[in-house]
């Protein structure tokens, strides 16, 4: 039996776009390569072509997946054990997991007050407090939306950081009308199977945006060989798969079209949903300089309703989903290192308002109706229910 559910990504995209694991094959089979080869190459440079049509990168390096790229650019950043990393609470944790990786200590900065980004004036009260200081930033572009660039890289010029993108979740975001990637020393990009360009298994690709670092992050992710295969620096093994590579390479074609089509998806969306605003429901949308990818359609409800609407929404096939229950300074073993923390409300607050619908750029307008259909059946009886608690002798 074939699995096909229509609001899993990974299985619809498999689905349509298994054939490129047949064509990778043929061409590995034609260049006899396996590791590292002209795959890997020609991805390497579509990628950074598609990145920036003008100014292309310094650097690709295609690496085993977005949390090796992360670990490589805080490595070429210089960041090791002990020193402190800023970066936002409210992430996937992976991006916690590289830090970690490499030893350093993760300073979790609260979540900006619009948008899912990091807060930029919680982060400049961080860089006032005594203590180190910081060795880096890393800015997750969370759910495809952008993050402040400018605002945080004039912060990391004044403070002396290293801005790193964790643009992980944010292929085909444009900021300034370019593809995100470009401000940070380095960012990172994940091709996991549900990323918007994505892998038929694992994949990443470490950005180097200064001519300087491109050949330490090179070697870094072959055991810090050079050319002649002679250990010159740390390094571990990373690479990204010649068949992936070549899966990758493939994808890439379409990816535009699919952020055009996860971009209708979210205008459907709101065409059927905005009516909520009055209840308190938030919706996703453009920011002042920055246009969505809509990795995930993440809306907010009222904090008294998620739960509710989540289960119930669940019970009845609903695919709905919370990116994430817990931020990155409430994960149980990030608590028994470095003990409790506080003093993130705005994280605190968000985390329990979010809601994800389902998106991806296959789904069909007749499929996002019967979402809202349910959806807005499942609001209404929560609205009625809380009006009737509300109502004069409810007890
Ligand atoms: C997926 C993801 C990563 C890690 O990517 P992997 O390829 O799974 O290692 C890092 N950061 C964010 C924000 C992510 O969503």
């Amino acid at each position: 039996m074939a699995a096909s559910d229509p609001f899993n990504f990974p299985q619809q995209d498999l689905h349509r776009h298994g054939g490129l694991v047949v064509d990778a094959i043929e061409r590995m089979r034609s260049s006899g390569q396996l590791i590292l080869g002209e795959g890997v190459t020609r991805f390497e440079e579509a990628f950074a072509t598609w990145l920036a049509q003008e100014r292309p990168p310094a650097a690709v390096v295609g690496v085993a997946n977005g949390t090796d790229a992360l670990e490589l650019a805080l490595r070429g950043c210089g960041v090791g054990p002990g020193d402190r990393v800023v970066m936002p609470a409210h992430t996937a944790y992976a991006t916690t997991a590289a830090v970690l990786r490499v030893g350093a200590v993760p300073l979790f900065a609260d979540i900006a007050a619009t948008g899912h980004g990091i807060a930029a004036d919680h982060v400049r009260q961080l860089l006032q407090e005594p203590g180190p200081r910081p060795k880096a930033l890393i800015a997750v572009h969370l759910y495809g939306e952008a993050c402040d660039l400018a605002e945080l890289n004039a912060l990391c010029d004044e403070h002396g950081l290293d801005l790193i993108e964790d643009c992980a979740q944010a292929c085909g975001t444009l900021y300034r009308g370019e593809p995100v990637g470009s401000w940070g020393r380095f960012a990172a990009f994940s091709f996991y199977p549900t990323k918007n360009l994505a892998a038929f298994g694992d994949g990443g690709v470490l950005v180097v945006n200064r001519p300087g670092d491109a050949e330490a992050a090179r070697r870094s992710r072959f055991y810090g060989w050079d050319g002649r295969r002679q250990a010159v620096q740390f390094g571990v093994n990373s690479r990204l798969d010649e068949l992936q590579a070549w899966v990758l390479l493939g994808k890439l074609d379409h990816l535009r079209r699919q952020i055009a089509d996860r971009r209708q998806v979210a205008r459907w969306y709101r065409e059927r949903l905005q009516h909520l605003a009055s209840d308190g429901v938030v919706l996703p949308a453009d920011g002042p300089d920055w246009e969505h990818s809509y990795h995930l359609y993440v809306i907010q409800v009222p904090c008294e309703q998620r739960d509710r609407l989540l289960q119930e929404g669940r019970s009845k096939g609903l695919p709905l989903a919370v990116h994430y229950p817990l931020a990155c300074h409430q994960q149980p073993y990030v608590n028994e290192r470095f003990g409790p923390q506080a003093g993130l409300p705005r994280t605190d607050e968000r985390l329990g308002r979010i809601l994800s619908l389902p998106l991806h750029p296959y789904l069909e307008e007749r499929q996002i109706d019967a979402v809202c259909a349910s959806f807005l059946a499942l609001v209404g009886r929560v609205v009625t229910d809380a009006e009737l608690a509300a109502a004069p002798g409810a007890s």
